[in-house]
């Protein structure tokens, strides 16, 4: 069968780890199976050059950054397609370009469009193991661009769906989804199966195990999805469709610490305010998430609501150019702020849910700053220095009660 194998970048963090990559790719080339391989940049490699941009100027092109952070996804396929020939297997690596990874042309944050795999398919052809540099592709225009931190999930479901794949296995550093982050919660427990839709809102919600993007395109192509350890033989963690998977209260509790909080203080209280706002931001591809707005005095009113930390300054720039045309008295803004959320496809029809949240929290003295929910999701706003503390909390609460966790 098609198998992709996509490997995370602690699980090409160094030569020893490469070659421990290069042995599972091996094993099952040898099965017979024909394999297509998406990698990551080794270890740190994305933030280091991230930091490097930010050495020469504070405000780095976006089409520049996606030059050069394709570099680390392209040193991983070389060095692991050079360990893979070194063990006698023929392989060739690829570039997003090659791989013919389409996108759209939002730069660090663009999508996958469509995915024309025949170079690929010659590769195979010719029995070989493909290596493809996840988390970059091609925009209309041929430049080179990358999908958003942690892409490399999407590229390798995306590779799936196009291929007609029968299985994607996402190899990383723990052995599945968990109900909480195994290294902050230390009673989080790995779960055998989930649903594509919880997978998404854990995903979106800031749990980094799987790119969301990558869950979106595997539910629509129905692609057959695992979780699983590079450096352990556990069965890992599979995500399916509904119907297939136990239905439980709450399936797990994300934590973004990725958070900026920006409110705009003092807008006027008329029409068409929030629009000029939220379209001046989606305009440059900046998406929003919490979004609260509220009643201050004497006809104005504020509005507050949360972004990706990488984008803050950005939009603070964006705010500031346009005070004329948005007319807010003044900005207030903080990153130190982080969002925990619970997430269950049976919370809709459950009472109390969000009452033992709200417990949890503060019994351990935590203060919530702002309240967001939907059907399958609750997610508050907290200081991020209580961040631990409360994904614990909140995470043994629902451990300890009927409204249990699968596990
Ligand atoms: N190297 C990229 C990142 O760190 C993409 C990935 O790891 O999936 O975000
Ligand atoms: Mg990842």
């Amino acid at each position: 069968m098609l198998i992709v194998q996509k490997f995370g970048g602690s699980s090409v963090a160094d030569v020893g780890r490469i070659y421990n990559v290069a042995d599972r790719i091996a094993t099952a080339y040898r099965e017979g199976h024909e394999v297509v391989v998406v990698v990551s940049a080794q270890g740190d490699t994305t933030d280091d050059l991230i930091a490097k941009a930010h050495e020469i100027t504070d405000r780095p092109s976006r089409r520049e950054m996606d030059m050069l952070l394709a570099t680390g996804e392209q040193q991983s396929v070389a060095l692991t397609t050079m360990a893979l020939q070194s063990r006698g297997l023929p392989a060739i690596s690829l570039t997003g370009w090659q791989a013919g990874v389409a996108t759209s042309s939002a730069h660090t944050v663009a999508r996958v469009k469509k995915v024309n795999p025949q170079r690929i398919l010659n590769e195979l052809e010719k029995n070989n193991i493909v290596v493809v540099a996840g988390f970059q592709g091609y925009s209309p225009s041929d430049d080179v661009t990358t999908l958003g931190r942690g892409g490399s999930d999407t590229t390798a479901v995306a590779l799936a769906a196009a291929l007609s794949a029968q299985l994607c296995e996402i190899y990383t550093d723990v052995e599945g989804v968990f109900t909480a982050d195994p290294r902050i919660v230390k009673s989080a427990r790995k779960l055998d199966e989930i649903s594509y839709d919880e997978m998404l809102e854990l995903a979106s919600l800031g749990a980094k195990v799987l790119h969301s993007r990558s869950v979106e395109l595997a539910k629509k192509y129905n692609v057959n999805l695992v979780v699983r350890s590079s450096l352990t033989s556990a069965p890992g963690t599979y995500v399916k469709e509904v119907g297939s998977v136990e239905n439980v209260m709450v399936s797990g509790i994300a934590l973004d610490k990725n958070v900026a909080r920006v409110t705009i203080v003092g807008v006027k209280d008329e029409p068409g305010i929030a629009f000029r706002v939220f379209s001046l931001l989606s305009k440059r591809s900046i998406s929003v998430d919490i979004i609260i707005q509220s009643v201050g005095s004497a006809h104005t009113k504020d509005i507050m609501f949360t972004v990706d930390r990488a984008v803050h300054r950005e939009v603070l720039d964006i705010l500031e150019e346009n005070k004329r045309h948005i007319m807010y008295e003044h900005i207030v803004s903080d990153d130190g702020v982080c969002k925990l959320s619970i997430v269950g496809a049976g919370m809709v029809s459950t009472p109390g849910v969000a009452t033992l949240m709200f417990e949890a929290l503060s019994d351990s003295n935590v203060n919530i700053d702002a309240i967001s929910t939907s059907e399958v999701k609750i997610s508050v706003l907290l200081d991020e220095k209580d961040a631990d503390k409360a994904a614990n909390a909140v995470h043994d609460a629902f451990i300890d009660t009927n409204m249990r966790f699968k596990g």
